[in-house]
């Protein structure tokens, strides 16, 4: 009996450890996302991140359910081939913060499936604010701007952005300052977010969530989503893509600072897709 006690508490002691509560707020009257966001003190990103499919739209109703982390804390699952440092870099934060708040006692061993806690604040914590437009991942430069043989199709098709691998899961940043002017779910982009800064247009596309909502102002540097393999695509990866305000794509290359800001080893198969 004692024993079976100790385990039940031990169970509750670990699942309080390793996870984040949440609560369930009913929407008011007169309630926004920016507005319940500012009440309960948490970034509207990590709330869309807790609700993904509040990321399409920008109004939400009296009566609607949504769910609060108790605390502002992004939750990462470990993937096959992940390592540490390769998380805390992609997620452009401290390594050892991460061993400590996990409670990590063994940094080399990390499993499929191990749910990693990163307080919102420290995302990004080291992401390249200094530039006008930063790489959004931390990841591997798959496919380039330009003519390419297209991975699924095997035909010469016109790439209109650059793709670039990281797993599943793992947070983008916006690359700019701007405002979020789409958010949705393409056949080909899969789950993308456009965003409006100055004279372009920029867009991170195949998310396996969006972050943000249509109508709001992002900062560099913020969580807009999450890496994903949605739409037409061979595996996890951000396609990120800069087009004029007519709609014409531009090399993202030309706006990007030097590729000692990315992980650059550039993959000879293709991979990525759309
Ligand atoms: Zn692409």
């Amino acid at each position: 009996m004692k024993n079976r006690i100790f385990l039940i508490i031990l169970t509750l002691l670990i699942t309080t450890i390793f996870s984040v509560n949440t609560y369930t707020y009913t929407v008011k009257s007169g309630d926004s996302l920016e507005l319940i966001a500012y009440k309960h003190n948490i970034p509207l990103s990590l709330i869309v991140d807790y609700n993904p499919e509040l990321a399409y739209k920008k109004y939400i109703y009296p009566g609607q359910k949504i769910k609060i982390p108790e605390e502002p804390v992004f939750i990462y699952t470990v993937k096959s081939g992940d390592n540490l440092s390769y998380i805390a870099k992609s997620m452009f934060t401290d390594l050892n913060l991460l061993i400590k708040y996990n409670h990590i006692t063994n940094p080399e061993k990390i499993y499929v499936g191990q749910k990693l806690l990163i307080p919102y604040n420290y995302l990004g914590l080291s992401y390249n604010k200094k530039v006008t437009v930063s790489w959004p991942v931390w990841g591997e430069l798959t496919s380039p701007y330009g003519w390419r043989i297209h991975p699924i199709y095997h035909e010469k098709r016109f790439h209109s952005g650059i793709d670039i691998a990281l797993s599943e899961g793992l947070p983008i940043f916006s690359s700019i300052t701007g405002k979020v002017v789409e958010v949705k779910k393409d056949k080909g982009y899969g789950i993308y977010v456009k965003i409006k800064a100055g004279k372009h247009y920029y867009i991170f596309a195949h998310m396996s969530r969006a972050d943000v909502v249509p109508g709001i102002i992002v900062k560099k540097g913020e969580l807009i989503g999450r890496v994903g393999s949605t739409g037409i695509s061979t595996g996890p990866h951000v396609h990120f893509e800069v087009r004029t305000l007519d709609e014409k794509s531009v090399n993202p290359m030309i706006f990007l600072p030097g590729m000692k800001f990315a992980h650059v080893e550039i993959d000879k198969n293709y991979m990525g897709g759309e």
